[in-house]
């Protein structure tokens, strides 16, 4: 994950719920939000409930 506006790497704040990452840019201290793999997570459920 880089930041869109200084292309610097942004580091990792936390893990949130539902597979959501927050990122934080050092350079300008811009937050960020990334969604995680919920569909993923969905279908490997649906495939564990189905054995
Ligand atoms: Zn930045």
């Amino acid at each position: 994950m880089t930041c869109r506006k200084c292309k610097a790497r942004m580091e990792q704040l936390a893990h949130i719920a539902h597979g959501k990452r927050k990122f934080r840019c050092p350079k300008c201290g811009k937050h960020r939000m990334q969604e995680g793999k919920a569909k993923k997570d969905r279908k490997a459920r649906s495939t564990k409930l189905d054995h």
